[in-house]
């Protein structure tokens, strides 16, 4: 086993990694950028080398002073995480060439796999099924566009180099053909700087089923499969594994399709092989194709872990320290069920717009795999993937796994950011993803129901009032007696943007009734325990500064209105449009003087590794373009100014 080891990522992952090297007696180096000088993972690790600034480019993606910080620490290998430089095959022969390990694959391995063409064909000889569809090398659109024709509608094109669901477009009908093409060819450039692409047949009723394989360069095993059907633009939101009515034929069959697939490129550590499932008549043995194969340790490991008590980090070190394969296929088995949800500082409602913000509140429920690189008190910075923390739950049946996360999205705490906990905990409620009834479609056909904003109720609003007036920590006792003069204290606060009147009366140190507009609540503290009416709760009242947070279910904050600060409130006019994050302003589609309707794109503002497009908010014409391409922009700075309506009208 090594002694030491760098690891080359940041988060939630760098922190995943470390702790199964520091219960391993390995020693750990962290990398970081100006941006994470004070994360967790910096403070979790035994050593720490600054690599530069906050842009990935600079700093995570620099693969030379990574390994330049592995040689001065004299770590013995390099662990890449996933994202950043972990399936880069020209950093794996760097790392080699100075004689350090790669913790994952050979770089002839990755490179195998990098473009889903070369993979598909590999895949073919291999045996493995594919999905039918176009991996050739001619590129001319009619040529394409033929190509769709033979496969039959709808086909989805993808991008060659793709990833995180990006350069991919469905296509319906063969008049959509050449402008899905032209967009996926442009985001692919952008996104991978390879515009090639495939064509491939869209399966209906989709389900993504992935196997996790492990192999020591020579022989691979298998540790089942993993359901990450729930997604939403591509993107994985919540993983399962076993997957829900999985056949032993069809695992097997699938299984040995991701051993066939690891064995044939000599693979060695953890990998995936991703395939895609017809579920349209129940899950069959040759209803399953080769989609891509990630090689590195996926987000999404911990189902496998959870329900295969394999520690997949501590598989991977022993691999790349000169281990064979750690078990046999036939000492594996599957125990209970499993759930992940990624928790990400996003608004869902904005069209799950990606935030930022400083955590001044972060719990997560005891009894729950918590996988996290941010504490309270850390920023979500615009620079990185705004994940806050992956919530495992495992449970003797997938019910129970399902029950014990919605609990756990329930009880945990975030304020600081908006967060899409309530949309996880949607999902979780969700009737045909209780029953198991899952395929790629089932987000975006309910998306309505699933993104609604949930709105306080009277009790969480009475405790709202509580916290703000600063009655929600005990009085402190060296004060003595106080007399309780039943006199009603009016306060008034805001939740989005609803003013809420409450009038509180002290019954007695931490008895009180609490007026509202529709409701009486008499709401008592009993310790850190609220009852309301009666009946306890298992509520917590955070205040922050003039703000306060109330977790009940869902977390709802509130904010704190000055009275005599009310007229000052800023009143938006739809006249500027502002950046909503702080990004990269990547282009302006209009000029001065241009007539724009409501909806119309007037920029690109990417931030957050994700493009966003700023839409007229009504009819007018442009008076001022404020930004230009290529401009970094904070957060609200104005970008393009519409002529006042009264100047339009007069
Ligand atoms: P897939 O590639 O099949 O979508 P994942 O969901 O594991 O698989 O990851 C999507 C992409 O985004 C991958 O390239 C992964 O490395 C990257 N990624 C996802 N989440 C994070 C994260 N929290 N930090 C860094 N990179 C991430
Ligand atoms: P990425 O590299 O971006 O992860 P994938 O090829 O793994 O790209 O596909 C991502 C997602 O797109 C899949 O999980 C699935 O939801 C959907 N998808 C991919 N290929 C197909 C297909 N042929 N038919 C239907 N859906 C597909
Ligand atoms: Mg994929």
């Amino acid at each position: 086993m090594f002694t030491k080891i760098l690891i080359a990522n940041r988060g939630e992952i760098a922190c995943r990694v470390m702790e199964t090297a520091r219960r391993l007696g390995v020693r750990t180096v962290a990398v970081y950028s100006d941006a994470d000088r004070g994360a967790k993972h910096v403070a979790m690790a035994d050593e720490a080398v600054h690599i530069g600034p906050p842009s990935p480019s600079e700093s995570y993606l620099m693969g030379d002073k990574i390994i330049a910080a592995a040689l001065e620490t004299g770590a013995e290998a390099i662990h890449p995480g996933y994202g950043f430089l972990s399936e880069n095959p020209g950093f794996v022969d760097a790392v080699e060439a100075v004689g350090l390990a790669f913790i994952g694959p050979s770089a002839s391995a990755i490179r195998a796999m990098g473009l889903k063409d070369a993979a598909k064909v590999l895949m073919e000889k291999a045996g493995v099924p594919v999905v039918p569809g176009y991996h050739g090398e001619n590129q001319d659109p009619e040529h394409l566009f033929g190509a769709a024709d033979t496969i039959g509608y709808p086909v989805l094109i993808k991008a060659v180099a793709g990833g995180g669901g990006k350069g991919m477009r469905l296509v319906e009908a063969p008049e959509k053909f050449m402008e899905a093409l032209i967009s996926a060819k442009g985001e692919a450039k952008t996104a991978f700087g390879n515009e090639a692409v495939l064509i491939e047949k869209y399966i209906i009723a989709p389900r993504h089923i992935e196997v996790q394989v492990f192999g020591d360069g020579t022989k691979a095993v298998h540790l089942f499969e993993r359901d990450c059907s729930l997604q939403r633009r591509h993107q994985k939101v919540i993983e399962e594994a076993p997957a829900p009515g999985m056949t032993e034929e069809m695992r097997a069959a699938m299984g040995a399709a991701g051993v066939r697939a690891a064995e044939a490129i000599g693979y060695a550590g953890a990998g995936t092989v991703e395939f895609i499932v017809d579920g349209s008549h129940g899950l069959r043995p040759d209803g399953f194709w080769f989609m891509e194969m990630n090689t590195r340790l996926q987000v999404e490991h911990p189902v496998t872990e959870a329900i295969t008590g394999v520690d997949l980090v501590e598989w991977q070190l022993r691999v790349a320290s000169g281990e064979s394969l750690p078990a046999k296929q036939e000492d594996l088995s599957i125990t209970g069920h499993a759930f992940e949800a990624r928790l990400y500082a996003e608004d869902v409602p904005k069209g799950f717009l990606p935030a930022t913000g400083t955590l001044t509140h972060l719990q997560f429920p005891e009894n729950t795999r918590a996988d996290s690189g941010v504490r309270a008190g850390d920023t979500i910075s615009p620079w990185y993937d705004p994940m806050i923390a992956k919530l495992t739950t495992h449970g003797s049946t997938r019910s129970v796994a399902l029950h014990q996360m919605e609990q756990a999205l329930a009880k945990t705490e975030v304020a600081g950011s908006v967060t899409n906990l309530a949309f996880l905990r949607a999902l979780t409620r969700h009737e045909g993803f209780a029953k198991g009834d899952v395929d790629t479609g089932l987000i975006d056909r309910n998306l309505e129901t699933l993104a609604v904003d949930p709105v306080p109720c009277s009790k969480t609003r009475s405790l709202a009032a509580l916290g703000l007036m600063g009655l929600s920590k005990p009085q402190d006792p060296s004060a003595g007696f106080t007399l309780w003069v039943p006199t009603p204290q009016e306060t008034q606060f805001r939740f989005k943007d609803k003013d809420i009147r409450a009038k509180v009366t002290t019954l007695g140190p931490s008895l009180f009734d609490v007026e509202l507009a529709d409701i009486c609540h008499c709401v008592e503290r009993a310790g850190d325990v609220w009852l309301v009416d009666g009946v306890k709760t298992d509520a917590n009242i955070v205040p922050l500064g003039a703000d306060v947070s109330v977790f009940f279910g869902n977390g709802y904050h509130f904010h704190g209105i000055d009275p005599l600060d009310r007229a000052s409130a800023a009143s938006g006019d739809g006249n500027i449009i502002e950046a909503p994050m702080p990004g990269l302003v990547k282009e302006v589609f209009v000029k001065v003087g241009a007539k724009v309707s409501k909806g119309d794109r007037l920029a690109v503002l990417e931030a957050m590794k994700m493009e966003h497009a700023l839409l007229a908010a009504r009819d007018g014409i442009v008076a001022e373009v404020l930004t230009s391409a290529g401009a970094q922009v904070e957060a609200g700075a104005a970008l393009i100014q519409l002529e006042s309506e009264e100047e339009v009208a007069a």
